[in-house]
């Protein structure tokens, strides 16, 4: 059903695409401002209510030592779950990558006879492509959260984390549902409008018989704790309740950076998470189970572990720390970037910021699309500000830009970029040479301020678009400011360091 971002070009030409749709441009500006502002209010609640235990800056640092504990013991606590889970009464699996965890979750549908599975909303599913390999085999996997219904229904692809469908405008919903839902189970009802409230009515009778039929639910898990082999879900709907509570069989794929070491280090994650992601306290639906209790929900519960680059990304000393991210989308709804954008042009299930980070970290760098990622920035730190686990998503930027740039030193053409530098470097290597270089500058600054279009602050000439490679993609989106027509040098030999 919904689309897959495989084959999706590079950052800089997806997001020209996005660029020119201007409804699209619109509801993001929407909808993100509407979650700022809420998040906003809240931040400066918990600063006003707890200003003696250090506000909402101690919070973020104890959500974030919380994941640096679990993460540099990761090892250790991934045994831990496994143990208190196995206990339980659960099947633990071990995937290394996303092939690994579909075989398995496929092989447990299959077993059951299910040709069709219930999903909770899950960032790791999607990020495997779970319901393209699920449907390879013939089994219907059903999206339950409504913003994913949107997108699968509209075969579609997500473009932000918490709110998949933050695209598509309510006119647009309306469409998707009259037009799709018949086509896969009940159809919408005559006269469906688009207010709120009856497209959630529309998408509740149309899961409803899905919920009551499957014999077999997906889920994801915010957290997994360590101590005592319980999975958490965080939700807003009721729909991750009713998958995790009314099939017979649940399976839930877990990315191994989840893991929390014990109960009561969950405490600070649940305060930060409602209140950055869809700024609420606390979360209408949070979920909790260890494994299969007689009687009581599913009474065959499997936990696949996943890792799919998450050693990876443990291995990078500085980028580790992008497995703090509990997914609750803060950065996305800040980023200058993002907001123009949107999500479909990073290419990824992980948009925005800590897609930029993630998906390099995750995969590894040396494709041209995971390339072009660190560069979707302009650094300007506000995802590092609105981070309640204080990722410092600048810092890895710069350090991958790095890595990307290291990755072609060996290119037989080298980038018009590597080129410049090591002119510069060649020119600032001999002070005859930089005189020289000062030269031509002065030359070319003389021809661009008599030429070139002054729209500087201050009247200062500045080139347009530059013809050349490099230079000309530069210059294609930024002002070229005029080089002095004087160097500081000259300047200082003509008027003896300024006394004449
Ligand atoms: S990087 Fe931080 S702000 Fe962004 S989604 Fe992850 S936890 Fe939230």
């Amino acid at each position: 059903m919904s689309g897959t971002f495989v084959g999706m070009p590079a950052f800089p030409e997806a997001a020209r695409a996005a660029l020119g749709d201007t409804q699209l441009r619109h509801n993001l500006a929407h909808a993100t401002g509407v979650i700022r502002a809420k998040r906003s209010r809240l931040v400066t609640e918990v600063e006003e209510s707890m200003p003696e235990s250090g506000g909402w800056e101690a919070l973020r640092l104890a959500g974030a030592g919380v994941k640096d504990r679990a993460l540099r013991d990761l090892e250790t606590q991934l045994v831990l779950l496994e143990e208190r889970l196995t206990a339980a009464g659960a099947t633990v699996h071990w995937a290394r990558d996303a092939a690994e965890a579909n075989a398995i979750v496929v092989a447990v549908a299959q077993r059951h006879q299910a040709t069709e599975v219930v999903k909770v909303k899950s960032m790791v599913t999607q990020e495997i492509g779970l319901n393209e390999a699920l449907e390879a085999e013939g089994i219907d996997a059903w999206e339950t959260d409504l913003a994913e219904i949107i997108v699968q229904l509209g075969d579609d692809l997500p473009s932000h984390i918490l709110v998949p469908a933050i695209h598509r405008n309510r006119a647009e919903i309306r469409e998707i549902f009259l037009r799709e839902m018949g086509k896969v189970g009940k159809p919408a009802p005559e006269g469906l409008t688009d207010e709120p409230a009856v497209l959630a009515g529309a998408a509740r009778e149309h899961l409803r018989e899905k919920f009551l039929r499957a014999k077999v639910a997906v889920s994801g898990a915010n957290f997994a704790i360590a101590e005592t082999g319980t999975l958490v879900v965080v939700e807003s709907e009721g729909n991750g309740r009713m998958c995790l509570t009314l099939p017979e069989v649940l399976v839930s794929v877990v990315g191994i950076e989840k893991v929390v070491p014990t109960w009561a280090e969950l405490d600070p994650l649940l305060r930060l998470l409602p209140r950055s992601s869809t700024g609420e306290r606390m979360n209408p639906y949070t979920s909790t189970w260890s494994g299969v209790t007689p009687g009581d929900g599913p009474q065959e519960v499997h936990v696949v572990l996943l890792d799919n680059g998450r050693t990876r990304a443990l291995a990078d000393d500085v980028g580790r720390q992008a497995l703090r991210c509990i997914r609750c989308s803060a950065c996305l709804n800040v980023c200058p970037v993002y907001e123009r954008t949107g999500g479909h042009a990073y290419g990824s299930v992980y948009p925005g910021p800590i897609g930029a980070i993630l998906n390099p970290l995750l995969k590894g760098t040396g494709d041209p699309q995971t390339d072009s990622l660190p560069y979707a920035s302009s650094l300007c730190g506000a995802c590092f500000e609105a981070c309640p686990v204080r990722i410092d998503i600048p810092e890895v930027l710069v350090h991958l830009r790095s890595k990307v740039v290291d990755g072609h030193r060996d290119d037989t053409v080298p980038k018009a970029e590597a080129v410049a530098f090591k002119g510069a470097a060649y020119a600032l290597g001999d002070s005859r040479r930089l005189a020289w270089a000062e030269r031509a500058s002065g030359l070319a600054g003389r021809v661009m301020t008599r030429f070139g279009r002054t729209s500087l602050p201050g009247g200062r000439a500045a080139a347009g678009r530059v013809p050349g490679p490099g230079v000309g993609k530069w210059t294609s989106a930024r002002d070229l400011p005029a080089p002095p027509a004087e160097s500081f040098r000259a300047w200082w030999k003509r008027t003896d360091g300024g006394r004449r």
